[in-house]
């Protein structure tokens, strides 16, 4: 057996850390890969266009990115997310820590999911009552969308550059990593603060690195592979039987 599949075999608390390069396979673009979006766009920066400054101060830009790059509503999960919840369903992973906002592994079936960078598919407006809207709704209009109730624009639940992480997910997303016996990272270029950061948490010395191109965070790692996501946990899940 691989040091993977003998690991995953023994996890009971395993914690899958994950980011954008765990939803490329379903056509969302990453952000620092050769396709990604830092290469594409060129003028603003993506941190600028993607910031609480830009949202307010120039929303019709933030929305120009957001909704063309940023939001897929027709994706679906590929294998990777699928093998992830398989290995929750089969008790090694107990949930997963994302920085994506697509809301992938919550349509694969996972429910545990500590969603760091909020998601896309829940929105309010900014008028005093922050009525709730849904992502068709913020879709469905030209531009920037605005409130039917208040008129007032409409922005995603979604942590901009600039803004802070919702506590509540940030102390589960803490405690998982504390408690789990294993550590899988996958599709993350590990270059977002202070998501990376909280991978410190984690003390044990199961840390599993799988990206397609090597981080800053090799050297931390325990067992670091270069691979696709989907194909490296597709293998180890046929070698454990699931
Ligand atoms: P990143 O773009 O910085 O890094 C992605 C990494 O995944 C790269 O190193 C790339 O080589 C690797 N990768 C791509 N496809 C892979 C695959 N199939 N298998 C294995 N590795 C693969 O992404 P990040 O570290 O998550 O940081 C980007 C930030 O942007 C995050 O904060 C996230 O919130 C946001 N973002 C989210 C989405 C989404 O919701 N799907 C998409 C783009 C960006």
């Amino acid at each position: 057996m691989t040091r993977l599949g003998e690991w995953l075999a023994e996890s009971r608390n395993g914690v899958f850390f994950g980011g954008a390069g765990v939803s490329t396979d379903s056509g969302i673009p990453d952000f620092r890969s050769a396709a990604g979006l830092y290469t594409k766009n060129g003028g603003d920066s993506p941190e600028y266009l993607l910031s609480t400054e830009c949202l307010h101060e120039e929303p019709e830009k933030f929305y120009q990115l957001y909704k063309t790059e940023l939001v897929h509503p027709q994706a679906q999960p590929n294998a990777a997310h699928h093998h992830i919840n398989t290995l929750i369903e089969a008790g090694h992973l107990t949930s997963v820590v994302t920085q994506n906002i697509d809301g992938l592994h919550q349509a694969a079936g996972t429910q545990q999911v500590f969603e760091l960078h909020g998601s896309a598919w829940r929105n309010h407006c900014v008028g005093s009552e922050h009525h709730p809207a849904t992502l068709e709704q913020v879709m469905a209009q030209p531009g920037v969308p605005h409130c039917p109730q208040c008129g007032a624009m409409v922005r995603p639940d979604v942590v901009l550059y600039g803004e802070g992480l919702d506590m509540d997910v940030l102390n589960g997303a803490v405690n998982a990593l504390a408690n789990a016996d294993l550590v899988i990272v996958g599709g993350t270029s590990l270059n977002v603060y202070p998501a990376a950061g909280l991978l410190q948490y984690y003390s044990g010395d199961r840390l599993v690195l799988i990206n397609a191109e090597p981080t800053g965070w090799d050297q931390a790692a325990n067992l670091v592979i270069h691979g696709r996501l989907g194909e490296t946990l597709g293998a180890v899940i046929e070698e454990m039987g699931l």
